[in-house]
């Protein structure tokens, strides 16, 4: 787990604000769910998921609560909608932490941020297009070009029950041929044996059935709608027979957004799909629902490696040296707060010299001075220090306008601007 210093924390208060203006736009409100919940509601998500089975942070409370830190947003999303009831179709969007006990590596930590939307109550293709749409404007917003969407259909439930006793049936025949870990997976799940990525399991995992043939006719139907949405959005996608993602509560649709500078064990920037099945499990109606979350950290390194989306300090407009025993800066720095401007100041009483050297450091657009003259006289001294112009002196009660007016040297950036 990590401390995020200024200024990268600014990014990443950025980066969510960023993701809300996308999603607000299309009609989704923010939910704002416990990181703590009933155990159950995570155990739910199934019992084949190793973010369940091994990975969470579980304890008893005071209270002799089985509570769970939520390793994923998903499944409290539905435990609200279970709760609460809302009129569909409920359009939700959510940013935050999430913990899992994973081994940390660069873009895999054991707290880690993510962002996501879900729609529950509609069972529309058009909406699961709508949805990767968002996750594609998203990541054009931040300026990102190296990505790969891959799209994939695990059919309904019992498509993908009959795909995953073939996909059984082939593994097994290939017997010791596959690495023990990928033995202990088919176990588990066979499914996720398509994800192992070692040597020797390759030649088993290209020759296995592909979920295409398993589709149903309707399956089939919602997955074309989907590819022509794509196709009408322009959106560039690849079908993935392969893909099948960590979770399993996925039916139909199911989506990936990869980067191109990560390894590739953590490319995955994001990911989402179909679900049903969750809402029913917590006690609400039978509800489909779709939706996907966004990795923080692991979006944040694409952005270093692609150059984009940089972090950017706060522009201050002044930093305030005053030599006179520093109650002047209390007020100045007050006045331009309360006029909307940003304004540091040096403390300590430090000398001139020691307080000057802050404000460049500071990287502010203006040093406002005040030595023992401008204070018997009511003035100040405005020294411009990014743009090479003359100092001046100004009476004290202009300054705000001053400032204000001066484009130069009080451009107002708040680094607040999305590109
Ligand atoms: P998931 O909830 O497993 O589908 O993951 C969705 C996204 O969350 C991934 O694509 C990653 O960007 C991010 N993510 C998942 N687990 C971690 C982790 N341990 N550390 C950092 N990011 C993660």
């Amino acid at each position: 787990m990590r401390d995020i210093l200024p200024p990268e924390s600014a990014r990443w208060r950025r980066f969510a604000e960023v993701f809300a203006d996308v999603v607000e736009r299309a009609g989704y409100g923010q939910l704002i769910p416990p990181l703590l919940e009933d155990l159950g509601v995570f155990t739910r998500i199934g019992d084949a998921t190793e973010i369940v089975t091994k990975e969470m942070y579980d304890f008893v409370d005071k209270g002799d609560r089985h509570v769970a830190l939520r390793p994923e947003v998903t499944a409290s999303v539905c435990r609200s909608f279970a709760q609460h009831r809302p009129t569909v179709p409920w359009k939700i969007f959510y940013s935050g932490p999430n913990f899992r006990y994973e081994k940390p590596q660069r873009g895999r930590y054991r707290q880690f941020d993510q962002v996501g939307i879900e729609v529950l109550g509609v069972d529309d293709p058009y909406l699961d297009v709508e949805v990767i749409a968002l996750a594609w404007e998203f990541y054009q917003r931040l300026g990102l070009q190296q990505l790969r969407l891959i799209v994939n259909s695990l059919g309904e439930p019992d498509d993908r029950a009959h795909y995953v006793d073939a996909l059984r049936t082939h593994f097994e025949a290939a017997g010791d041929q596959l690495t023990e870990q990928s033995r202990a997976t088919l176990e588990r799940n066979p499914l996720r044996v398509l994800d192992s990525k070692r040597e020797p399991d390759q030649a088993h995992i290209a020759s296995a059935p592909q979920i295409g043939e398993f589709l149903s006719d309707d399956a089939a139907a919602h997955f074309a709608d989907v590819c022509a949405g794509l196709d009408a959005l322009a959106i560039p996608y690849a079908i993935e027979p392969k893909l099948v993602r960590g979770l399993d509560y996925y039916r139909r649709t199911i989506f990936e957004i990869q980067g191109g500078t990560l390894d590739s064990a953590q490319n995955a920037l994001g990911g989402g799909g179909r679900y049903d099945g969750l809402v029913e499990a917590l006690g609400g109606p039978a509800t489909p629902g779709v939706g996907f979350a966004l990795g923080v950290d692991r979006t944040l390194l694409a952005c270093d490696d692609e150059g984009v989306f940089a972090p950017e300090p706060v522009e201050l407009d002044a930093f305030v040296v005053d030599v006179t025993g520093g109650l002047q800066a209390v007020e100045i720095t007050a006045a331009l707060r309360a006029a909307g401007l940003a304004a540091d100041r040096g403390y300590d009483n430090r000398s001139m010299k020691a307080q000057m050297k802050l404000a460049n450091r500071s990287g502010a657009r203006t040093a406002v001075i005040v030595g023992d003259d401008e204070l018997a006289a009511g003035t100040v001294v405005v020294k411009p220090m990014q743009s090479g112009a003359d100092q001046v002196t100004i009476p004290r009660d202009e300054l705000v306008a001053h400032l204000s007016t001066h484009s130069d040297l009080s451009d107002t950036v708040t680094g607040t601007d999305t590109p």
